[in-house]
């Protein structure tokens, strides 16, 4: 284990952040991780635990007290056996030590009572010095057995499932009908908080492993006039591909965008935040782009309290937004969770996030009744506020108000996989349009 005292000796130490004015002025990442030092102190407070909560909390059951001791221990080879230990459970621990919401440290003992060991910093710690070092190099399967596998979509999920069927000495072809492979990571989550570089050496490191991939390529069909990201240039229907491959995975993502069907829904300037994230993202990949969607200078309302709308509070002070505020449904939670009460689960507290602290105004317990405006353009939103009586929410007599908007985003999460995608495999739905799975059946679809 870790310092047998540890935990009593050292305090949790964050990752730093460039200061807010430095950062917004470009998409660069700004966390500052640990050094190798402090990673060894942070390990240093693991306790062991006979029942590790983290091991459970994680949701890839990453084996976090032997990567936390191996870095305390502190010998390049402990380092060496740290990033084994993580690739042993987690394809891309640099994408989850930068982004993950780490509910492992909410499920730390150490969180009983203290601040938890910082799991995801550590983690993030030992990934990037195993890439820095070359320790993480292609694993090319032994044997190959001469089945074909396509997998659709090369989102996370995707290539998680891409490389282990690659290393298991399949014939693995990924498709994407986006131009660029990474789903949600490459066309969602901004660069400042995960920049693309990361997926294109994984994506190089899967091409060593032999994983070939197709992008622009669309699987089945997309419903007319759907608003989901879709720069396919080619169809291949559901049938041909099952007749050319042996397996097929189906990894499409949950794509279809919660609507907010109120008057005024159709105005110019009212839009989903899956229309206005990519677009930023393209552009800073280097693609020019006619008429993006920009917040310079306008009144922005993010509609959703949630990451998705953190993201797009963070784009839009990126453009020079002239105010941001965001509305959430739901009361504003307490600033720190009942611990007794909810550990070792994902407590309900404030999150402020890094683009909430780069300026932002956050309204709780509020709607939007209607979206208004002038010419066909958005000018402003009429709310309402709300009180929740027995998880019922009532709307506040007399609590209407308009706010100046040129720019609403919808971030109110996402409902469901793309029916006509799952229709097209003759994929059976549960009643909230996901594809039909069942534990029992090793989560195979039906
Ligand atoms: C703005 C935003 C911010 C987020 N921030 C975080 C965060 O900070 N931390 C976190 O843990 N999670 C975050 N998430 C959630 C996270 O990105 C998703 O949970 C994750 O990407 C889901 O992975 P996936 O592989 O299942 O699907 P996706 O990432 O959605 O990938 C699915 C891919 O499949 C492709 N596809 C779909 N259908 C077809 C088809 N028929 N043919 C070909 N290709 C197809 C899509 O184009 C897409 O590229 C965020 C999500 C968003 C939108
Ligand atoms: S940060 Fe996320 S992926 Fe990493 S150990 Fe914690 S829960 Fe698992």
């Amino acid at each position: 284990m870790g310092k047998v005292t540890g935990f009593l000796e050292y305090e949790r130490l964050e990752e730093g952040y460039e200061p807010a004015p430095v950062r917004l002025k470009n998409y660069k990442e700004f966390v500052i991780g640990l050094n190798v030092e402090q990673a060894k102190q942070q390990g240093a407070r693991c306790m062991d635990c006979g029942t590790p909560f983290c091991n459970s909390g994680c949701p890839v059951n990453n084996v976090i007290p032997d990567f936390n001791d191996l870095v305390y221990r502190g010998r390049t080879e402990d380092w060496k056996n740290a990033i084994l230990v993580l690739h042993s459970t987690n394809n891309f621990p640099e994408f989850t030590g930068r982004i993950c919401p780490a509910p492992c440290e909410a499920a730390c003992t150490l969180n009983v009572n203290d601040d938890a060991v910082g799991i995801k910093s550590i983690e993030h710690a030992i990934i990037d010095r195993a890439w820095a070092e070359g320790w993480v190099a292609p694993q090319l399967p032994k044997v190959k057995t001469g089945r074909t596998v396509a997998v659709v979509g090369s989102g996370p999920a995707g290539l998680a499932a891409a490389q282990q069927l690659a290393r298991a000495g399949h014939s693995v072809t990924v498709f994407e009908k986006n131009d660029r492979v990474g789903g949600l990571l490459r066309y969602g989550i901004p660069d400042f908080k995960m920049e693309k570089s990361h997926i294109d050496r994984r994506v190089e490191q899967m091409q060593a492993e032999g994983v070939e991939f197709r992008t622009g390529v669309l699987i089945g069909a997309m419903p007319e006039g759907s608003r989901v990201t879709n720069w396919a240039k080619e169809t291949i229907s559901a049938d041909d591909l099952k007749a050319q491959f042996d397996a097929v995975v189906l990894t499409g993502g949950a794509e279809q965008s919660r609507d907010l069907p109120v008057p005024g829904r159709e105005l110019a300037g009212v839009h989903f935040a899956m229309e206005f994230l990519p677009q930023q993202n393209k552009i800073n990949a280097g693609d020019k782009l006619k008429g993006q969607l920009r917040a310079d200078g306008k009144h922005v309302i993010v509609i959703g309290g949630g990451d998705t709308g953190s993201d797009c509070v963070g784009t839009s002070n990126r453009h020079g937004a002239k105010s941001v505020t965001q509305f959430e449904l739901l009361p504003q939670p307490p600033e720190v969770e009942d611990r007794p009460l909810t550990w070792p689960y994902w407590p309900i507290k404030l999150r402020t996030s890094s683009s909430h602290e780069e300026g932002c105004e956050r309204e709780f317990a509020i709607a939007t009744k209607e979206f208004l405006g002038e010419k066909g353009k958005l000018t402003g939103v009429k709310t309402v506020r709300l009180q929740w009586q027995g998880g019922k929410m009532i709307e506040v007599e007399g609590s209407e108000q308009i706010l100046k908007a040129d720019l609403a985003l919808l971030a109110m999460g996402f409902t469901a996989p793309v029916a006509t995608v799952l229709d097209a495999f003759g994929v059976d739905k549960d009643v909230r349009g996901n594809g039909k799975a069942s534990t029992e059946r090793r989560w195979m679809s039906t």
